[in-house]
């Protein structure tokens, strides 16, 4: 898979100019820390994640951890992969919330184009899989298509979906959200997952809208899908939905694509919100956990 394929490259050819010395001079390893930087940078990651990714593999490779290694280059791959892990949200991977009493709700809020709906079609996939019962709740009304779109979805997933009569006119989004949660109780669903409506740019009316559905479903999980092709707007857009509408988890999307990686590398950090699944794919199975350790690993291999 191309993922990362310019970026990872380039870490790993900047890291294998290492291999041929011995020892490592502190040149030698600013050079090194220079050439990621450039690499970090135009691979659209965040100037400040850059910044403190490069000063701390810069501080640790001038370090006793190198210094004394049998064999100082493969130290300093470790340090960076140590670095991405930890930009990518730590060793742990975290796994989704479930509601002490069912049904767990589920919101993904994002731009249009983010691939909400077809992740809501992933993760009902997942979950049925793994035994659960959920429901798909269409709260997207803005887009003409987005109902039919995760009628479809659904439909290959094999998971039923609650939407809004066709012909009662716009409807409310809201209205249907808290109506879909008493059809879920009453039908045994154990997981809701609402589907929302984005915008091409993030704005106050979108806002409002999930808040409102937010405050009327009190979701467990408020998931920030975000493009990972979206270089650097990422952040930008990851904070005015954070601040907007407020998001416990991220789901990065299209990994698949030749995603320069800034996205994925500046979110969790630039958020303080854990990434928790990444769908690579348009097919419903192109959907997995993310584990940041191998996330950095498939970066520099
Ligand atoms: P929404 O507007 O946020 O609901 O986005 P959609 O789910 O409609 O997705 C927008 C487009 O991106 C569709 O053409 C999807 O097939 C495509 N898409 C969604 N997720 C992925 C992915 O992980 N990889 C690829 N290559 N395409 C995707």
């Amino acid at each position: 898979m191309a993922m990362f394929g310019n970026l990872s490259d380039r870490l790993v050819e900047a890291l294998s100019n290492l291999r041929s010395k011995g020892r490592l001079t502190a040149a030698d390893i600013d050079g090194t820390v220079r050439e990621i930087r450039r690499a970090l940078l135009e691979a659209d990651v965040a100037l400040p994640v850059v910044k403190e990714f490069a000063a701390h593999v810069r501080e640790r490779a001038l370090g006793d951890e190198v210094n004394r290694a049998l064999n100082p280059a493969q130290q300093v791959v470790k340090i960076v992969n140590d670095e991405l892990v930890r930009i990518l949200g730590g060793e742990e991977s975290r796994s989704l919330t479930f509601a002490k009493r069912p049904p767990t709700v589920i919101m993904l809020v994002g731009l249009q184009g983010a691939g909400k709906t077809t992740l809501a079609g992933k993760l009902s996939k997942w979950l049925a899989g793994q035994k659960h019962s959920p429901m798909l709740v269409a709260a997207d009304l803005q887009r003409p298509n987005a109902v039919t779109q995760l009628q479809i979805v659904a439909e290959q997933a094999g998971v039923p979906v609650f939407a809004p009569e066709p012909g009662n006119g716009v409807g409310d989004p809201v209205q249907v959200a808290r109506d879909a949660m008493r059809i879920a109780t009453e039908k045994l669903h154990d997981v809701v997952i609402i589907d929302t409506a984005g915008r091409l740019g993030v704005d106050e009316e979108l806002m409002r809208q999930a808040r409102m559905i937010k405050e009327a479903t009190n979701p467990d999980e408020v998931l920030f899908t975000i493009d990972s092709m979206i270089g650097q707007d990422a952040v930008a857009t990851a904070q005015a939905f954070n601040e907007g509408v407020g998001f416990s988890g991220v789901v990065l999307t299209k990994l698949d694509g030749d995603a320069r990686g800034g996205a994925a590398l500046s979110v969790a950090q630039t958020t303080g919100k854990p990434i928790l699944f990444a769908s690579t794919g348009e097919r419903l199975d192109d959907f997995e956990v993310f584990h940041p350790d191998r996330m950095a690993s498939r970066i520099l291999n």
